[in-house]
């Protein structure tokens, strides 16, 4: 007989920031390693299609998956803790749901009924959950339900799970991620913010079955009972979560509280026993981050984080992760510096300071601002023998400036920024040109996994090891074709290229002449995991530190 898929899902309380990504990542995590077979899906509450439509500022990173769907961050959380590859059925939102049951209405497939919102679109939420799990075949689905209980937008999303609940009460979990503010003036935790949390989400029929109590500070006793006592809960399934240095400390502390043991038995699942060896790896994994006394100095180059008077490096998300990844395992502590790349506009005194840090990133982006001081970015790189690491935007800025600098090229520029440039070394794609014509914009770059070959005897056919990659993309420009064989002529190495050989994946300058300057037309970050390092940040970083 074939098992039930178990569904868990995950929602916040009070505020929004508290962890529900890395929460569900942990719970699926924990489940994972007691031998079940789980996936993870997101749910995102803007009428947006996809992610791929806003600003990293606005929304942060897009996270791209191998079918190129352009997603939120929190899936690029699930693939790196569960160490899986999902599909864009894993993820959804108000626009995706309503655009489908459009099309189903125009299609007839409602059979000449009234389409209502409800039940129609809580039934389209449904169906996708269980498709997602079905295509995983998962044991345990684990769906996260973005925004905060409380507000308009997912209130569609809960009442999906509300009837979820009702058709198979013994298959389905709430867990409620909460805040437990201590005011400094008060100089106590208090609960009554969760109370209200809890009772707006009873209103919505559904009653949290796990609390997870986010704070500074463990919960003490007393929090314990009031919260148990006034959101009707077994007190120990109050689950204290204090803030940590590092995420990947979360499973390990649930498992401390037992989690995944009453996650099953409330769910009447028969799990395995824990699997200490991949739990040990983890754990080893884990600790690197308080480990690595040394560190290696990263200056990341980019113009996506300034909100306000804050800083979010949200906006980069993965390339944190991945310079985390290859650090670790050279007993390094990364520290990273953000830089914003119009500074080096104004001033070029301040390119001096980039000789404080072991190597330098300049990571994906769009449009005009910043591209002349990334420019100069990497010009100093090259020129002062810095490792540099160019992602998407960062390697386009890399030929550009060899174009500039080495071949004399002095106008040689991007058709994004400049179309009227005479030299455009890096052009539209042509499979790109209709839809910018046709103002076509969303899902339409190119996107998702494709091969590319490298080149023998490069640094990065040396790096990964072996001669053929698959690596996730996500834009609408190239290397000009016209320019590659000056280019090449003139040092720089195009060492990946699509398999017809016509696409320029990898740039680079050899060893001989540069610790590393390297860049990728993909985003290498998108499958850097805690457990496999990327082969070509660990060349980066290995770089980083060779050099001092
Ligand atoms: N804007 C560039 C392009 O579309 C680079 C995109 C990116 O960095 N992701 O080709």
């Amino acid at each position: 007989m074939k098992k039930e898929t178990k569904y868990i899902f995950v929602v916040g309380g009070v505020i929004s920031g508290v962890g529900k990504g890395i929460t569900s990542s942990s719970l699926g995590l924990i489940l994972k390693n007691r031998g079940l077979n789980v996936t993870s899906i997101k749910i995102d509450p803007y009428v947006n299609v996809d992610a791929g439509t806003m600003n990293p500022v606005e929304h942060g990173e897009v996270f791209v998956l191998n079918d190129g769907d352009e997603t939120d961050q929190d899936m690029g959380n699930y693939e790196r803790f569960l160490d899986i590859d999902l599909t864009r059925i894993n993820y959804m939102t108000t626009g995706r749901v309503y655009q489908s049951v459009i099309e189903k209405e125009r299609n007839l497939e409602y059979a000449g009924k009234c389409v209502q919102v409800v039940p129609h679109i809580p039934i389209e939420i449904v169906n996708r959950i269980k498709k997602a799990a079905e295509n995983a075949s998962a044991d345990v689905a684990v769906i996260e339900i973005g925004g905060t209980v409380g507000e308009y937008e997912n209130i569609l999303f809960l009442e999906a799970a509300r009837m979820m609940k009702i058709e198979r009460p013994r298959d389905v979990l709430f867990v409620m991620v909460s805040y437990l503010p201590t005011p400094s003036k008060v100089g106590e935790m208090k609960t009554k913010p969760t109370q209200h949390a809890v009772r707006a989400l009873n209103t919505s029929g559904i009653q949290p079955d796990i609390l997870i109590a986010r704070a500074d500070v463990a919960l003490d006793d007393k929090r314990k009972e009031k919260l148990s006592f006034h959101c009707n809960m077994y007190p120990d399934r109050v689950i204290s979560a204090p803030d940590v240095d590092s995420i990947y400390d979360i499973p390990l502390n649930f498992e401390k509280e037992k989690l995944s043991d009453k996650l099953c038995d409330i769910l009447d699942i028969k799990a395995e026993k824990p699997n200490a060896s991949a739990w040990n790896k983890w754990k080893k994994f884990a600790k690197h981050a308080h480990n690595g006394k040394e560190t290696v100095k990263i200056a990341m180059v980019g113009k996506y984080f300034e909100t306000g008077d804050f800083v979010l490096s949200d906006s980069y998300l993965s390339v944190i992760e991945a310079i985390k990844y290859s650090a670790y395992i050279q007993n390094r502590k990364p520290v990273i510096s953000w830089l914003n790349s119009v500074d080096f506009e104004k001033s070029l005194a301040k390119l001096k300071e980039l000789k404080n840090y072991d190597g330098i990133i300049v990571p994906g982006g769009f449009g005009k601002r910043g591209v002349e001081g990334n420019l100069q970015v990497v010009k100093f790189a090259r020129e002062n023998k810095i490792p540099y690491f160019g992602l998407c935007y960062g390697m386009q800025m890399m030929v550009i400036e060899y174009a500039r600098n080495v071949l004399g090229l002095k106008d040689a520029n991007t058709k994004e920024v400049n179309p009227s440039a005479k030299n455009i070394v890096i052009d539209v794609m042509e499979s790109q040109k209709e839809n910018l014509i046709n103002k076509r914009y969303g899902g339409s770059m190119r996107l998702g996994a494709y091969k590319a070959l490298l080149k023998d005897g490069s640094i990065a056919r040396a790096s990964y090891g072996k001669k053929e990659v698959m690596e996730r993309h996500r834009h609408r420009y190239e290397v000009n074709p016209s320019y590659i064989q000056e280019l090449e002529a003139q040092g720089l190495v195009f060492s990946g290229r699509s398999p017809d050989g016509n696409l320029m994946e990898i740039a680079e300058l050899p060893k001989s002449t540069h610790p590393f300057f390297l860049g990728t037309q993909f985003h290498p970050e998108f499958l850097a995991r805690p457990l496999s390092p990327h082969p070509l940040f660990t060349a980066f970083i290995k770089a980083c530190i060779g050099e001092k």
